[in-house]
């Protein structure tokens, strides 16, 4: 009956619903987003104390379901329901972001929303696993490009851990709850841009960065950006002298920031974002 490939696995346990409503710090003013409400196991607990909840579901049987759950009930008003797939869809404004994700789409999900920014805090479910990817630092072995695009944005914790059992039909896999909260203030730089750098950084995150900016196809990427970035404000080029002169600039920029010699592995959020103030200021563009 349920659809694994759409991560239909309903979270079957009410103490664990209730634990994940009451640690999300829901206000009587707040407009919770759900992602997946299912068969609305979660999104009727999250109704009882939001004002609003907007719940993105892309199974219409599923959406039906709910829909004649809350029928007729003093919650029914307080529930709009988006048919749809949420990586496809602007996200609505919300406060809150409370969900039992579809653990295939929590990556592109959790880039998705820390690209929005607006929110006050998110509370998602998803494999332990991602949440120890989530939560990992400079130096543990889960450390990478998803690890520090997060907490650039956002500071992250860890909620609670809740085992396969919990639900119908259990998954493979263990889960947890994580939080995110956006950093104030918000970090300069476009999370696209910072994205675009990490891309290069975590390739191969024990590579030096010396060694990482020297492949042709980084360095030709990053000419292509750089000049498209000039032209578009008048300034004029580099020499056309085979990227001889662009892998020099980089080359400058990573020594005179002092982190030629640094690796992905070992660099916190701070960190990178330094190097990328460094490239940025070098007219040198990742997104
Ligand atoms: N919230 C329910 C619960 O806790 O019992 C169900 C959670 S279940 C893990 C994930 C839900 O997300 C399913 O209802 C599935 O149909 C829905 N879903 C899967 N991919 C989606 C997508 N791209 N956009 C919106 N909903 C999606």
């Amino acid at each position: 009956m349920f659809n694994k490939s759409k991560g239909q696995h309903i979270l079957k346990n009410p103490a664990v619903v209730k634990a994940m409503v009451d640690k999300a710090g829901i206000k009587s003013t707040d407009t919770v987003l759900e992602i997946g409400p299912g068969t609305g196991n979660l999104t009727v607990q999250l109704l009882a104390k939001a004002k609003k909840v907007v719940a993105f579901e892309i199974d219409p049987r599923l959406v039906a379901e709910l829909q004649k759950r809350v029928m007729a009930t003093p919650l029914q008003p307080k529930l709009e329901i988006l048919l749809g797939d949420v990586l496809k869809n602007e996200l609505p404004y919300f406060d809150l972001c409370v969900s039992n994700l579809p653990y295939q789409i929590s990556s592109p999900f959790i880039f998705k929303l820390i690209q929005h920014g607006r929110f006050r805090a998110t509370l998602v479910m998803v494999q332990k696993e991602f949440a120890d990817r989530l939560t990992a630092r400079p130096g543990d072995k889960l450390y990478s490009r998803l690890s520090a695009n997060v907490q650039l944005h956002c500071r992250v914790s860890h909620v609670m851990k809740v085992s396969k059992s919990n639900f119908r039909p259990p998954p493979k896999v263990e889960s947890a709850v994580v939080r995110l909260e956006p950093r104030v203030p918000k970090p300069p730089v476009q999370a696209a841009e910072f994205d675009g750098l990490l891309r290069v950084c975590f390739a191969r995150k024990n590579k030096t960065l010396l060694g990482e900016f020297k492949q042709k196809s980084v360095l030709q990427l990053l000419e292509k950006n750089h000049r498209a970035y000039l032209t578009a404000r008048g300034l004029p080029a580099p020499p056309a002298d085979g990227g001889a002169s662009f892998a020099e600039l980089v080359r400058r920029v990573l020594t005179e920031s002092g982190f030629a010699a640094s690796r992905a592995r070992s660099m916190d959020e701070d960190d990178l974002l330094r190097l990328l103030l460094a490239f940025n200021r070098a007219n040198i563009r990742f997104a």
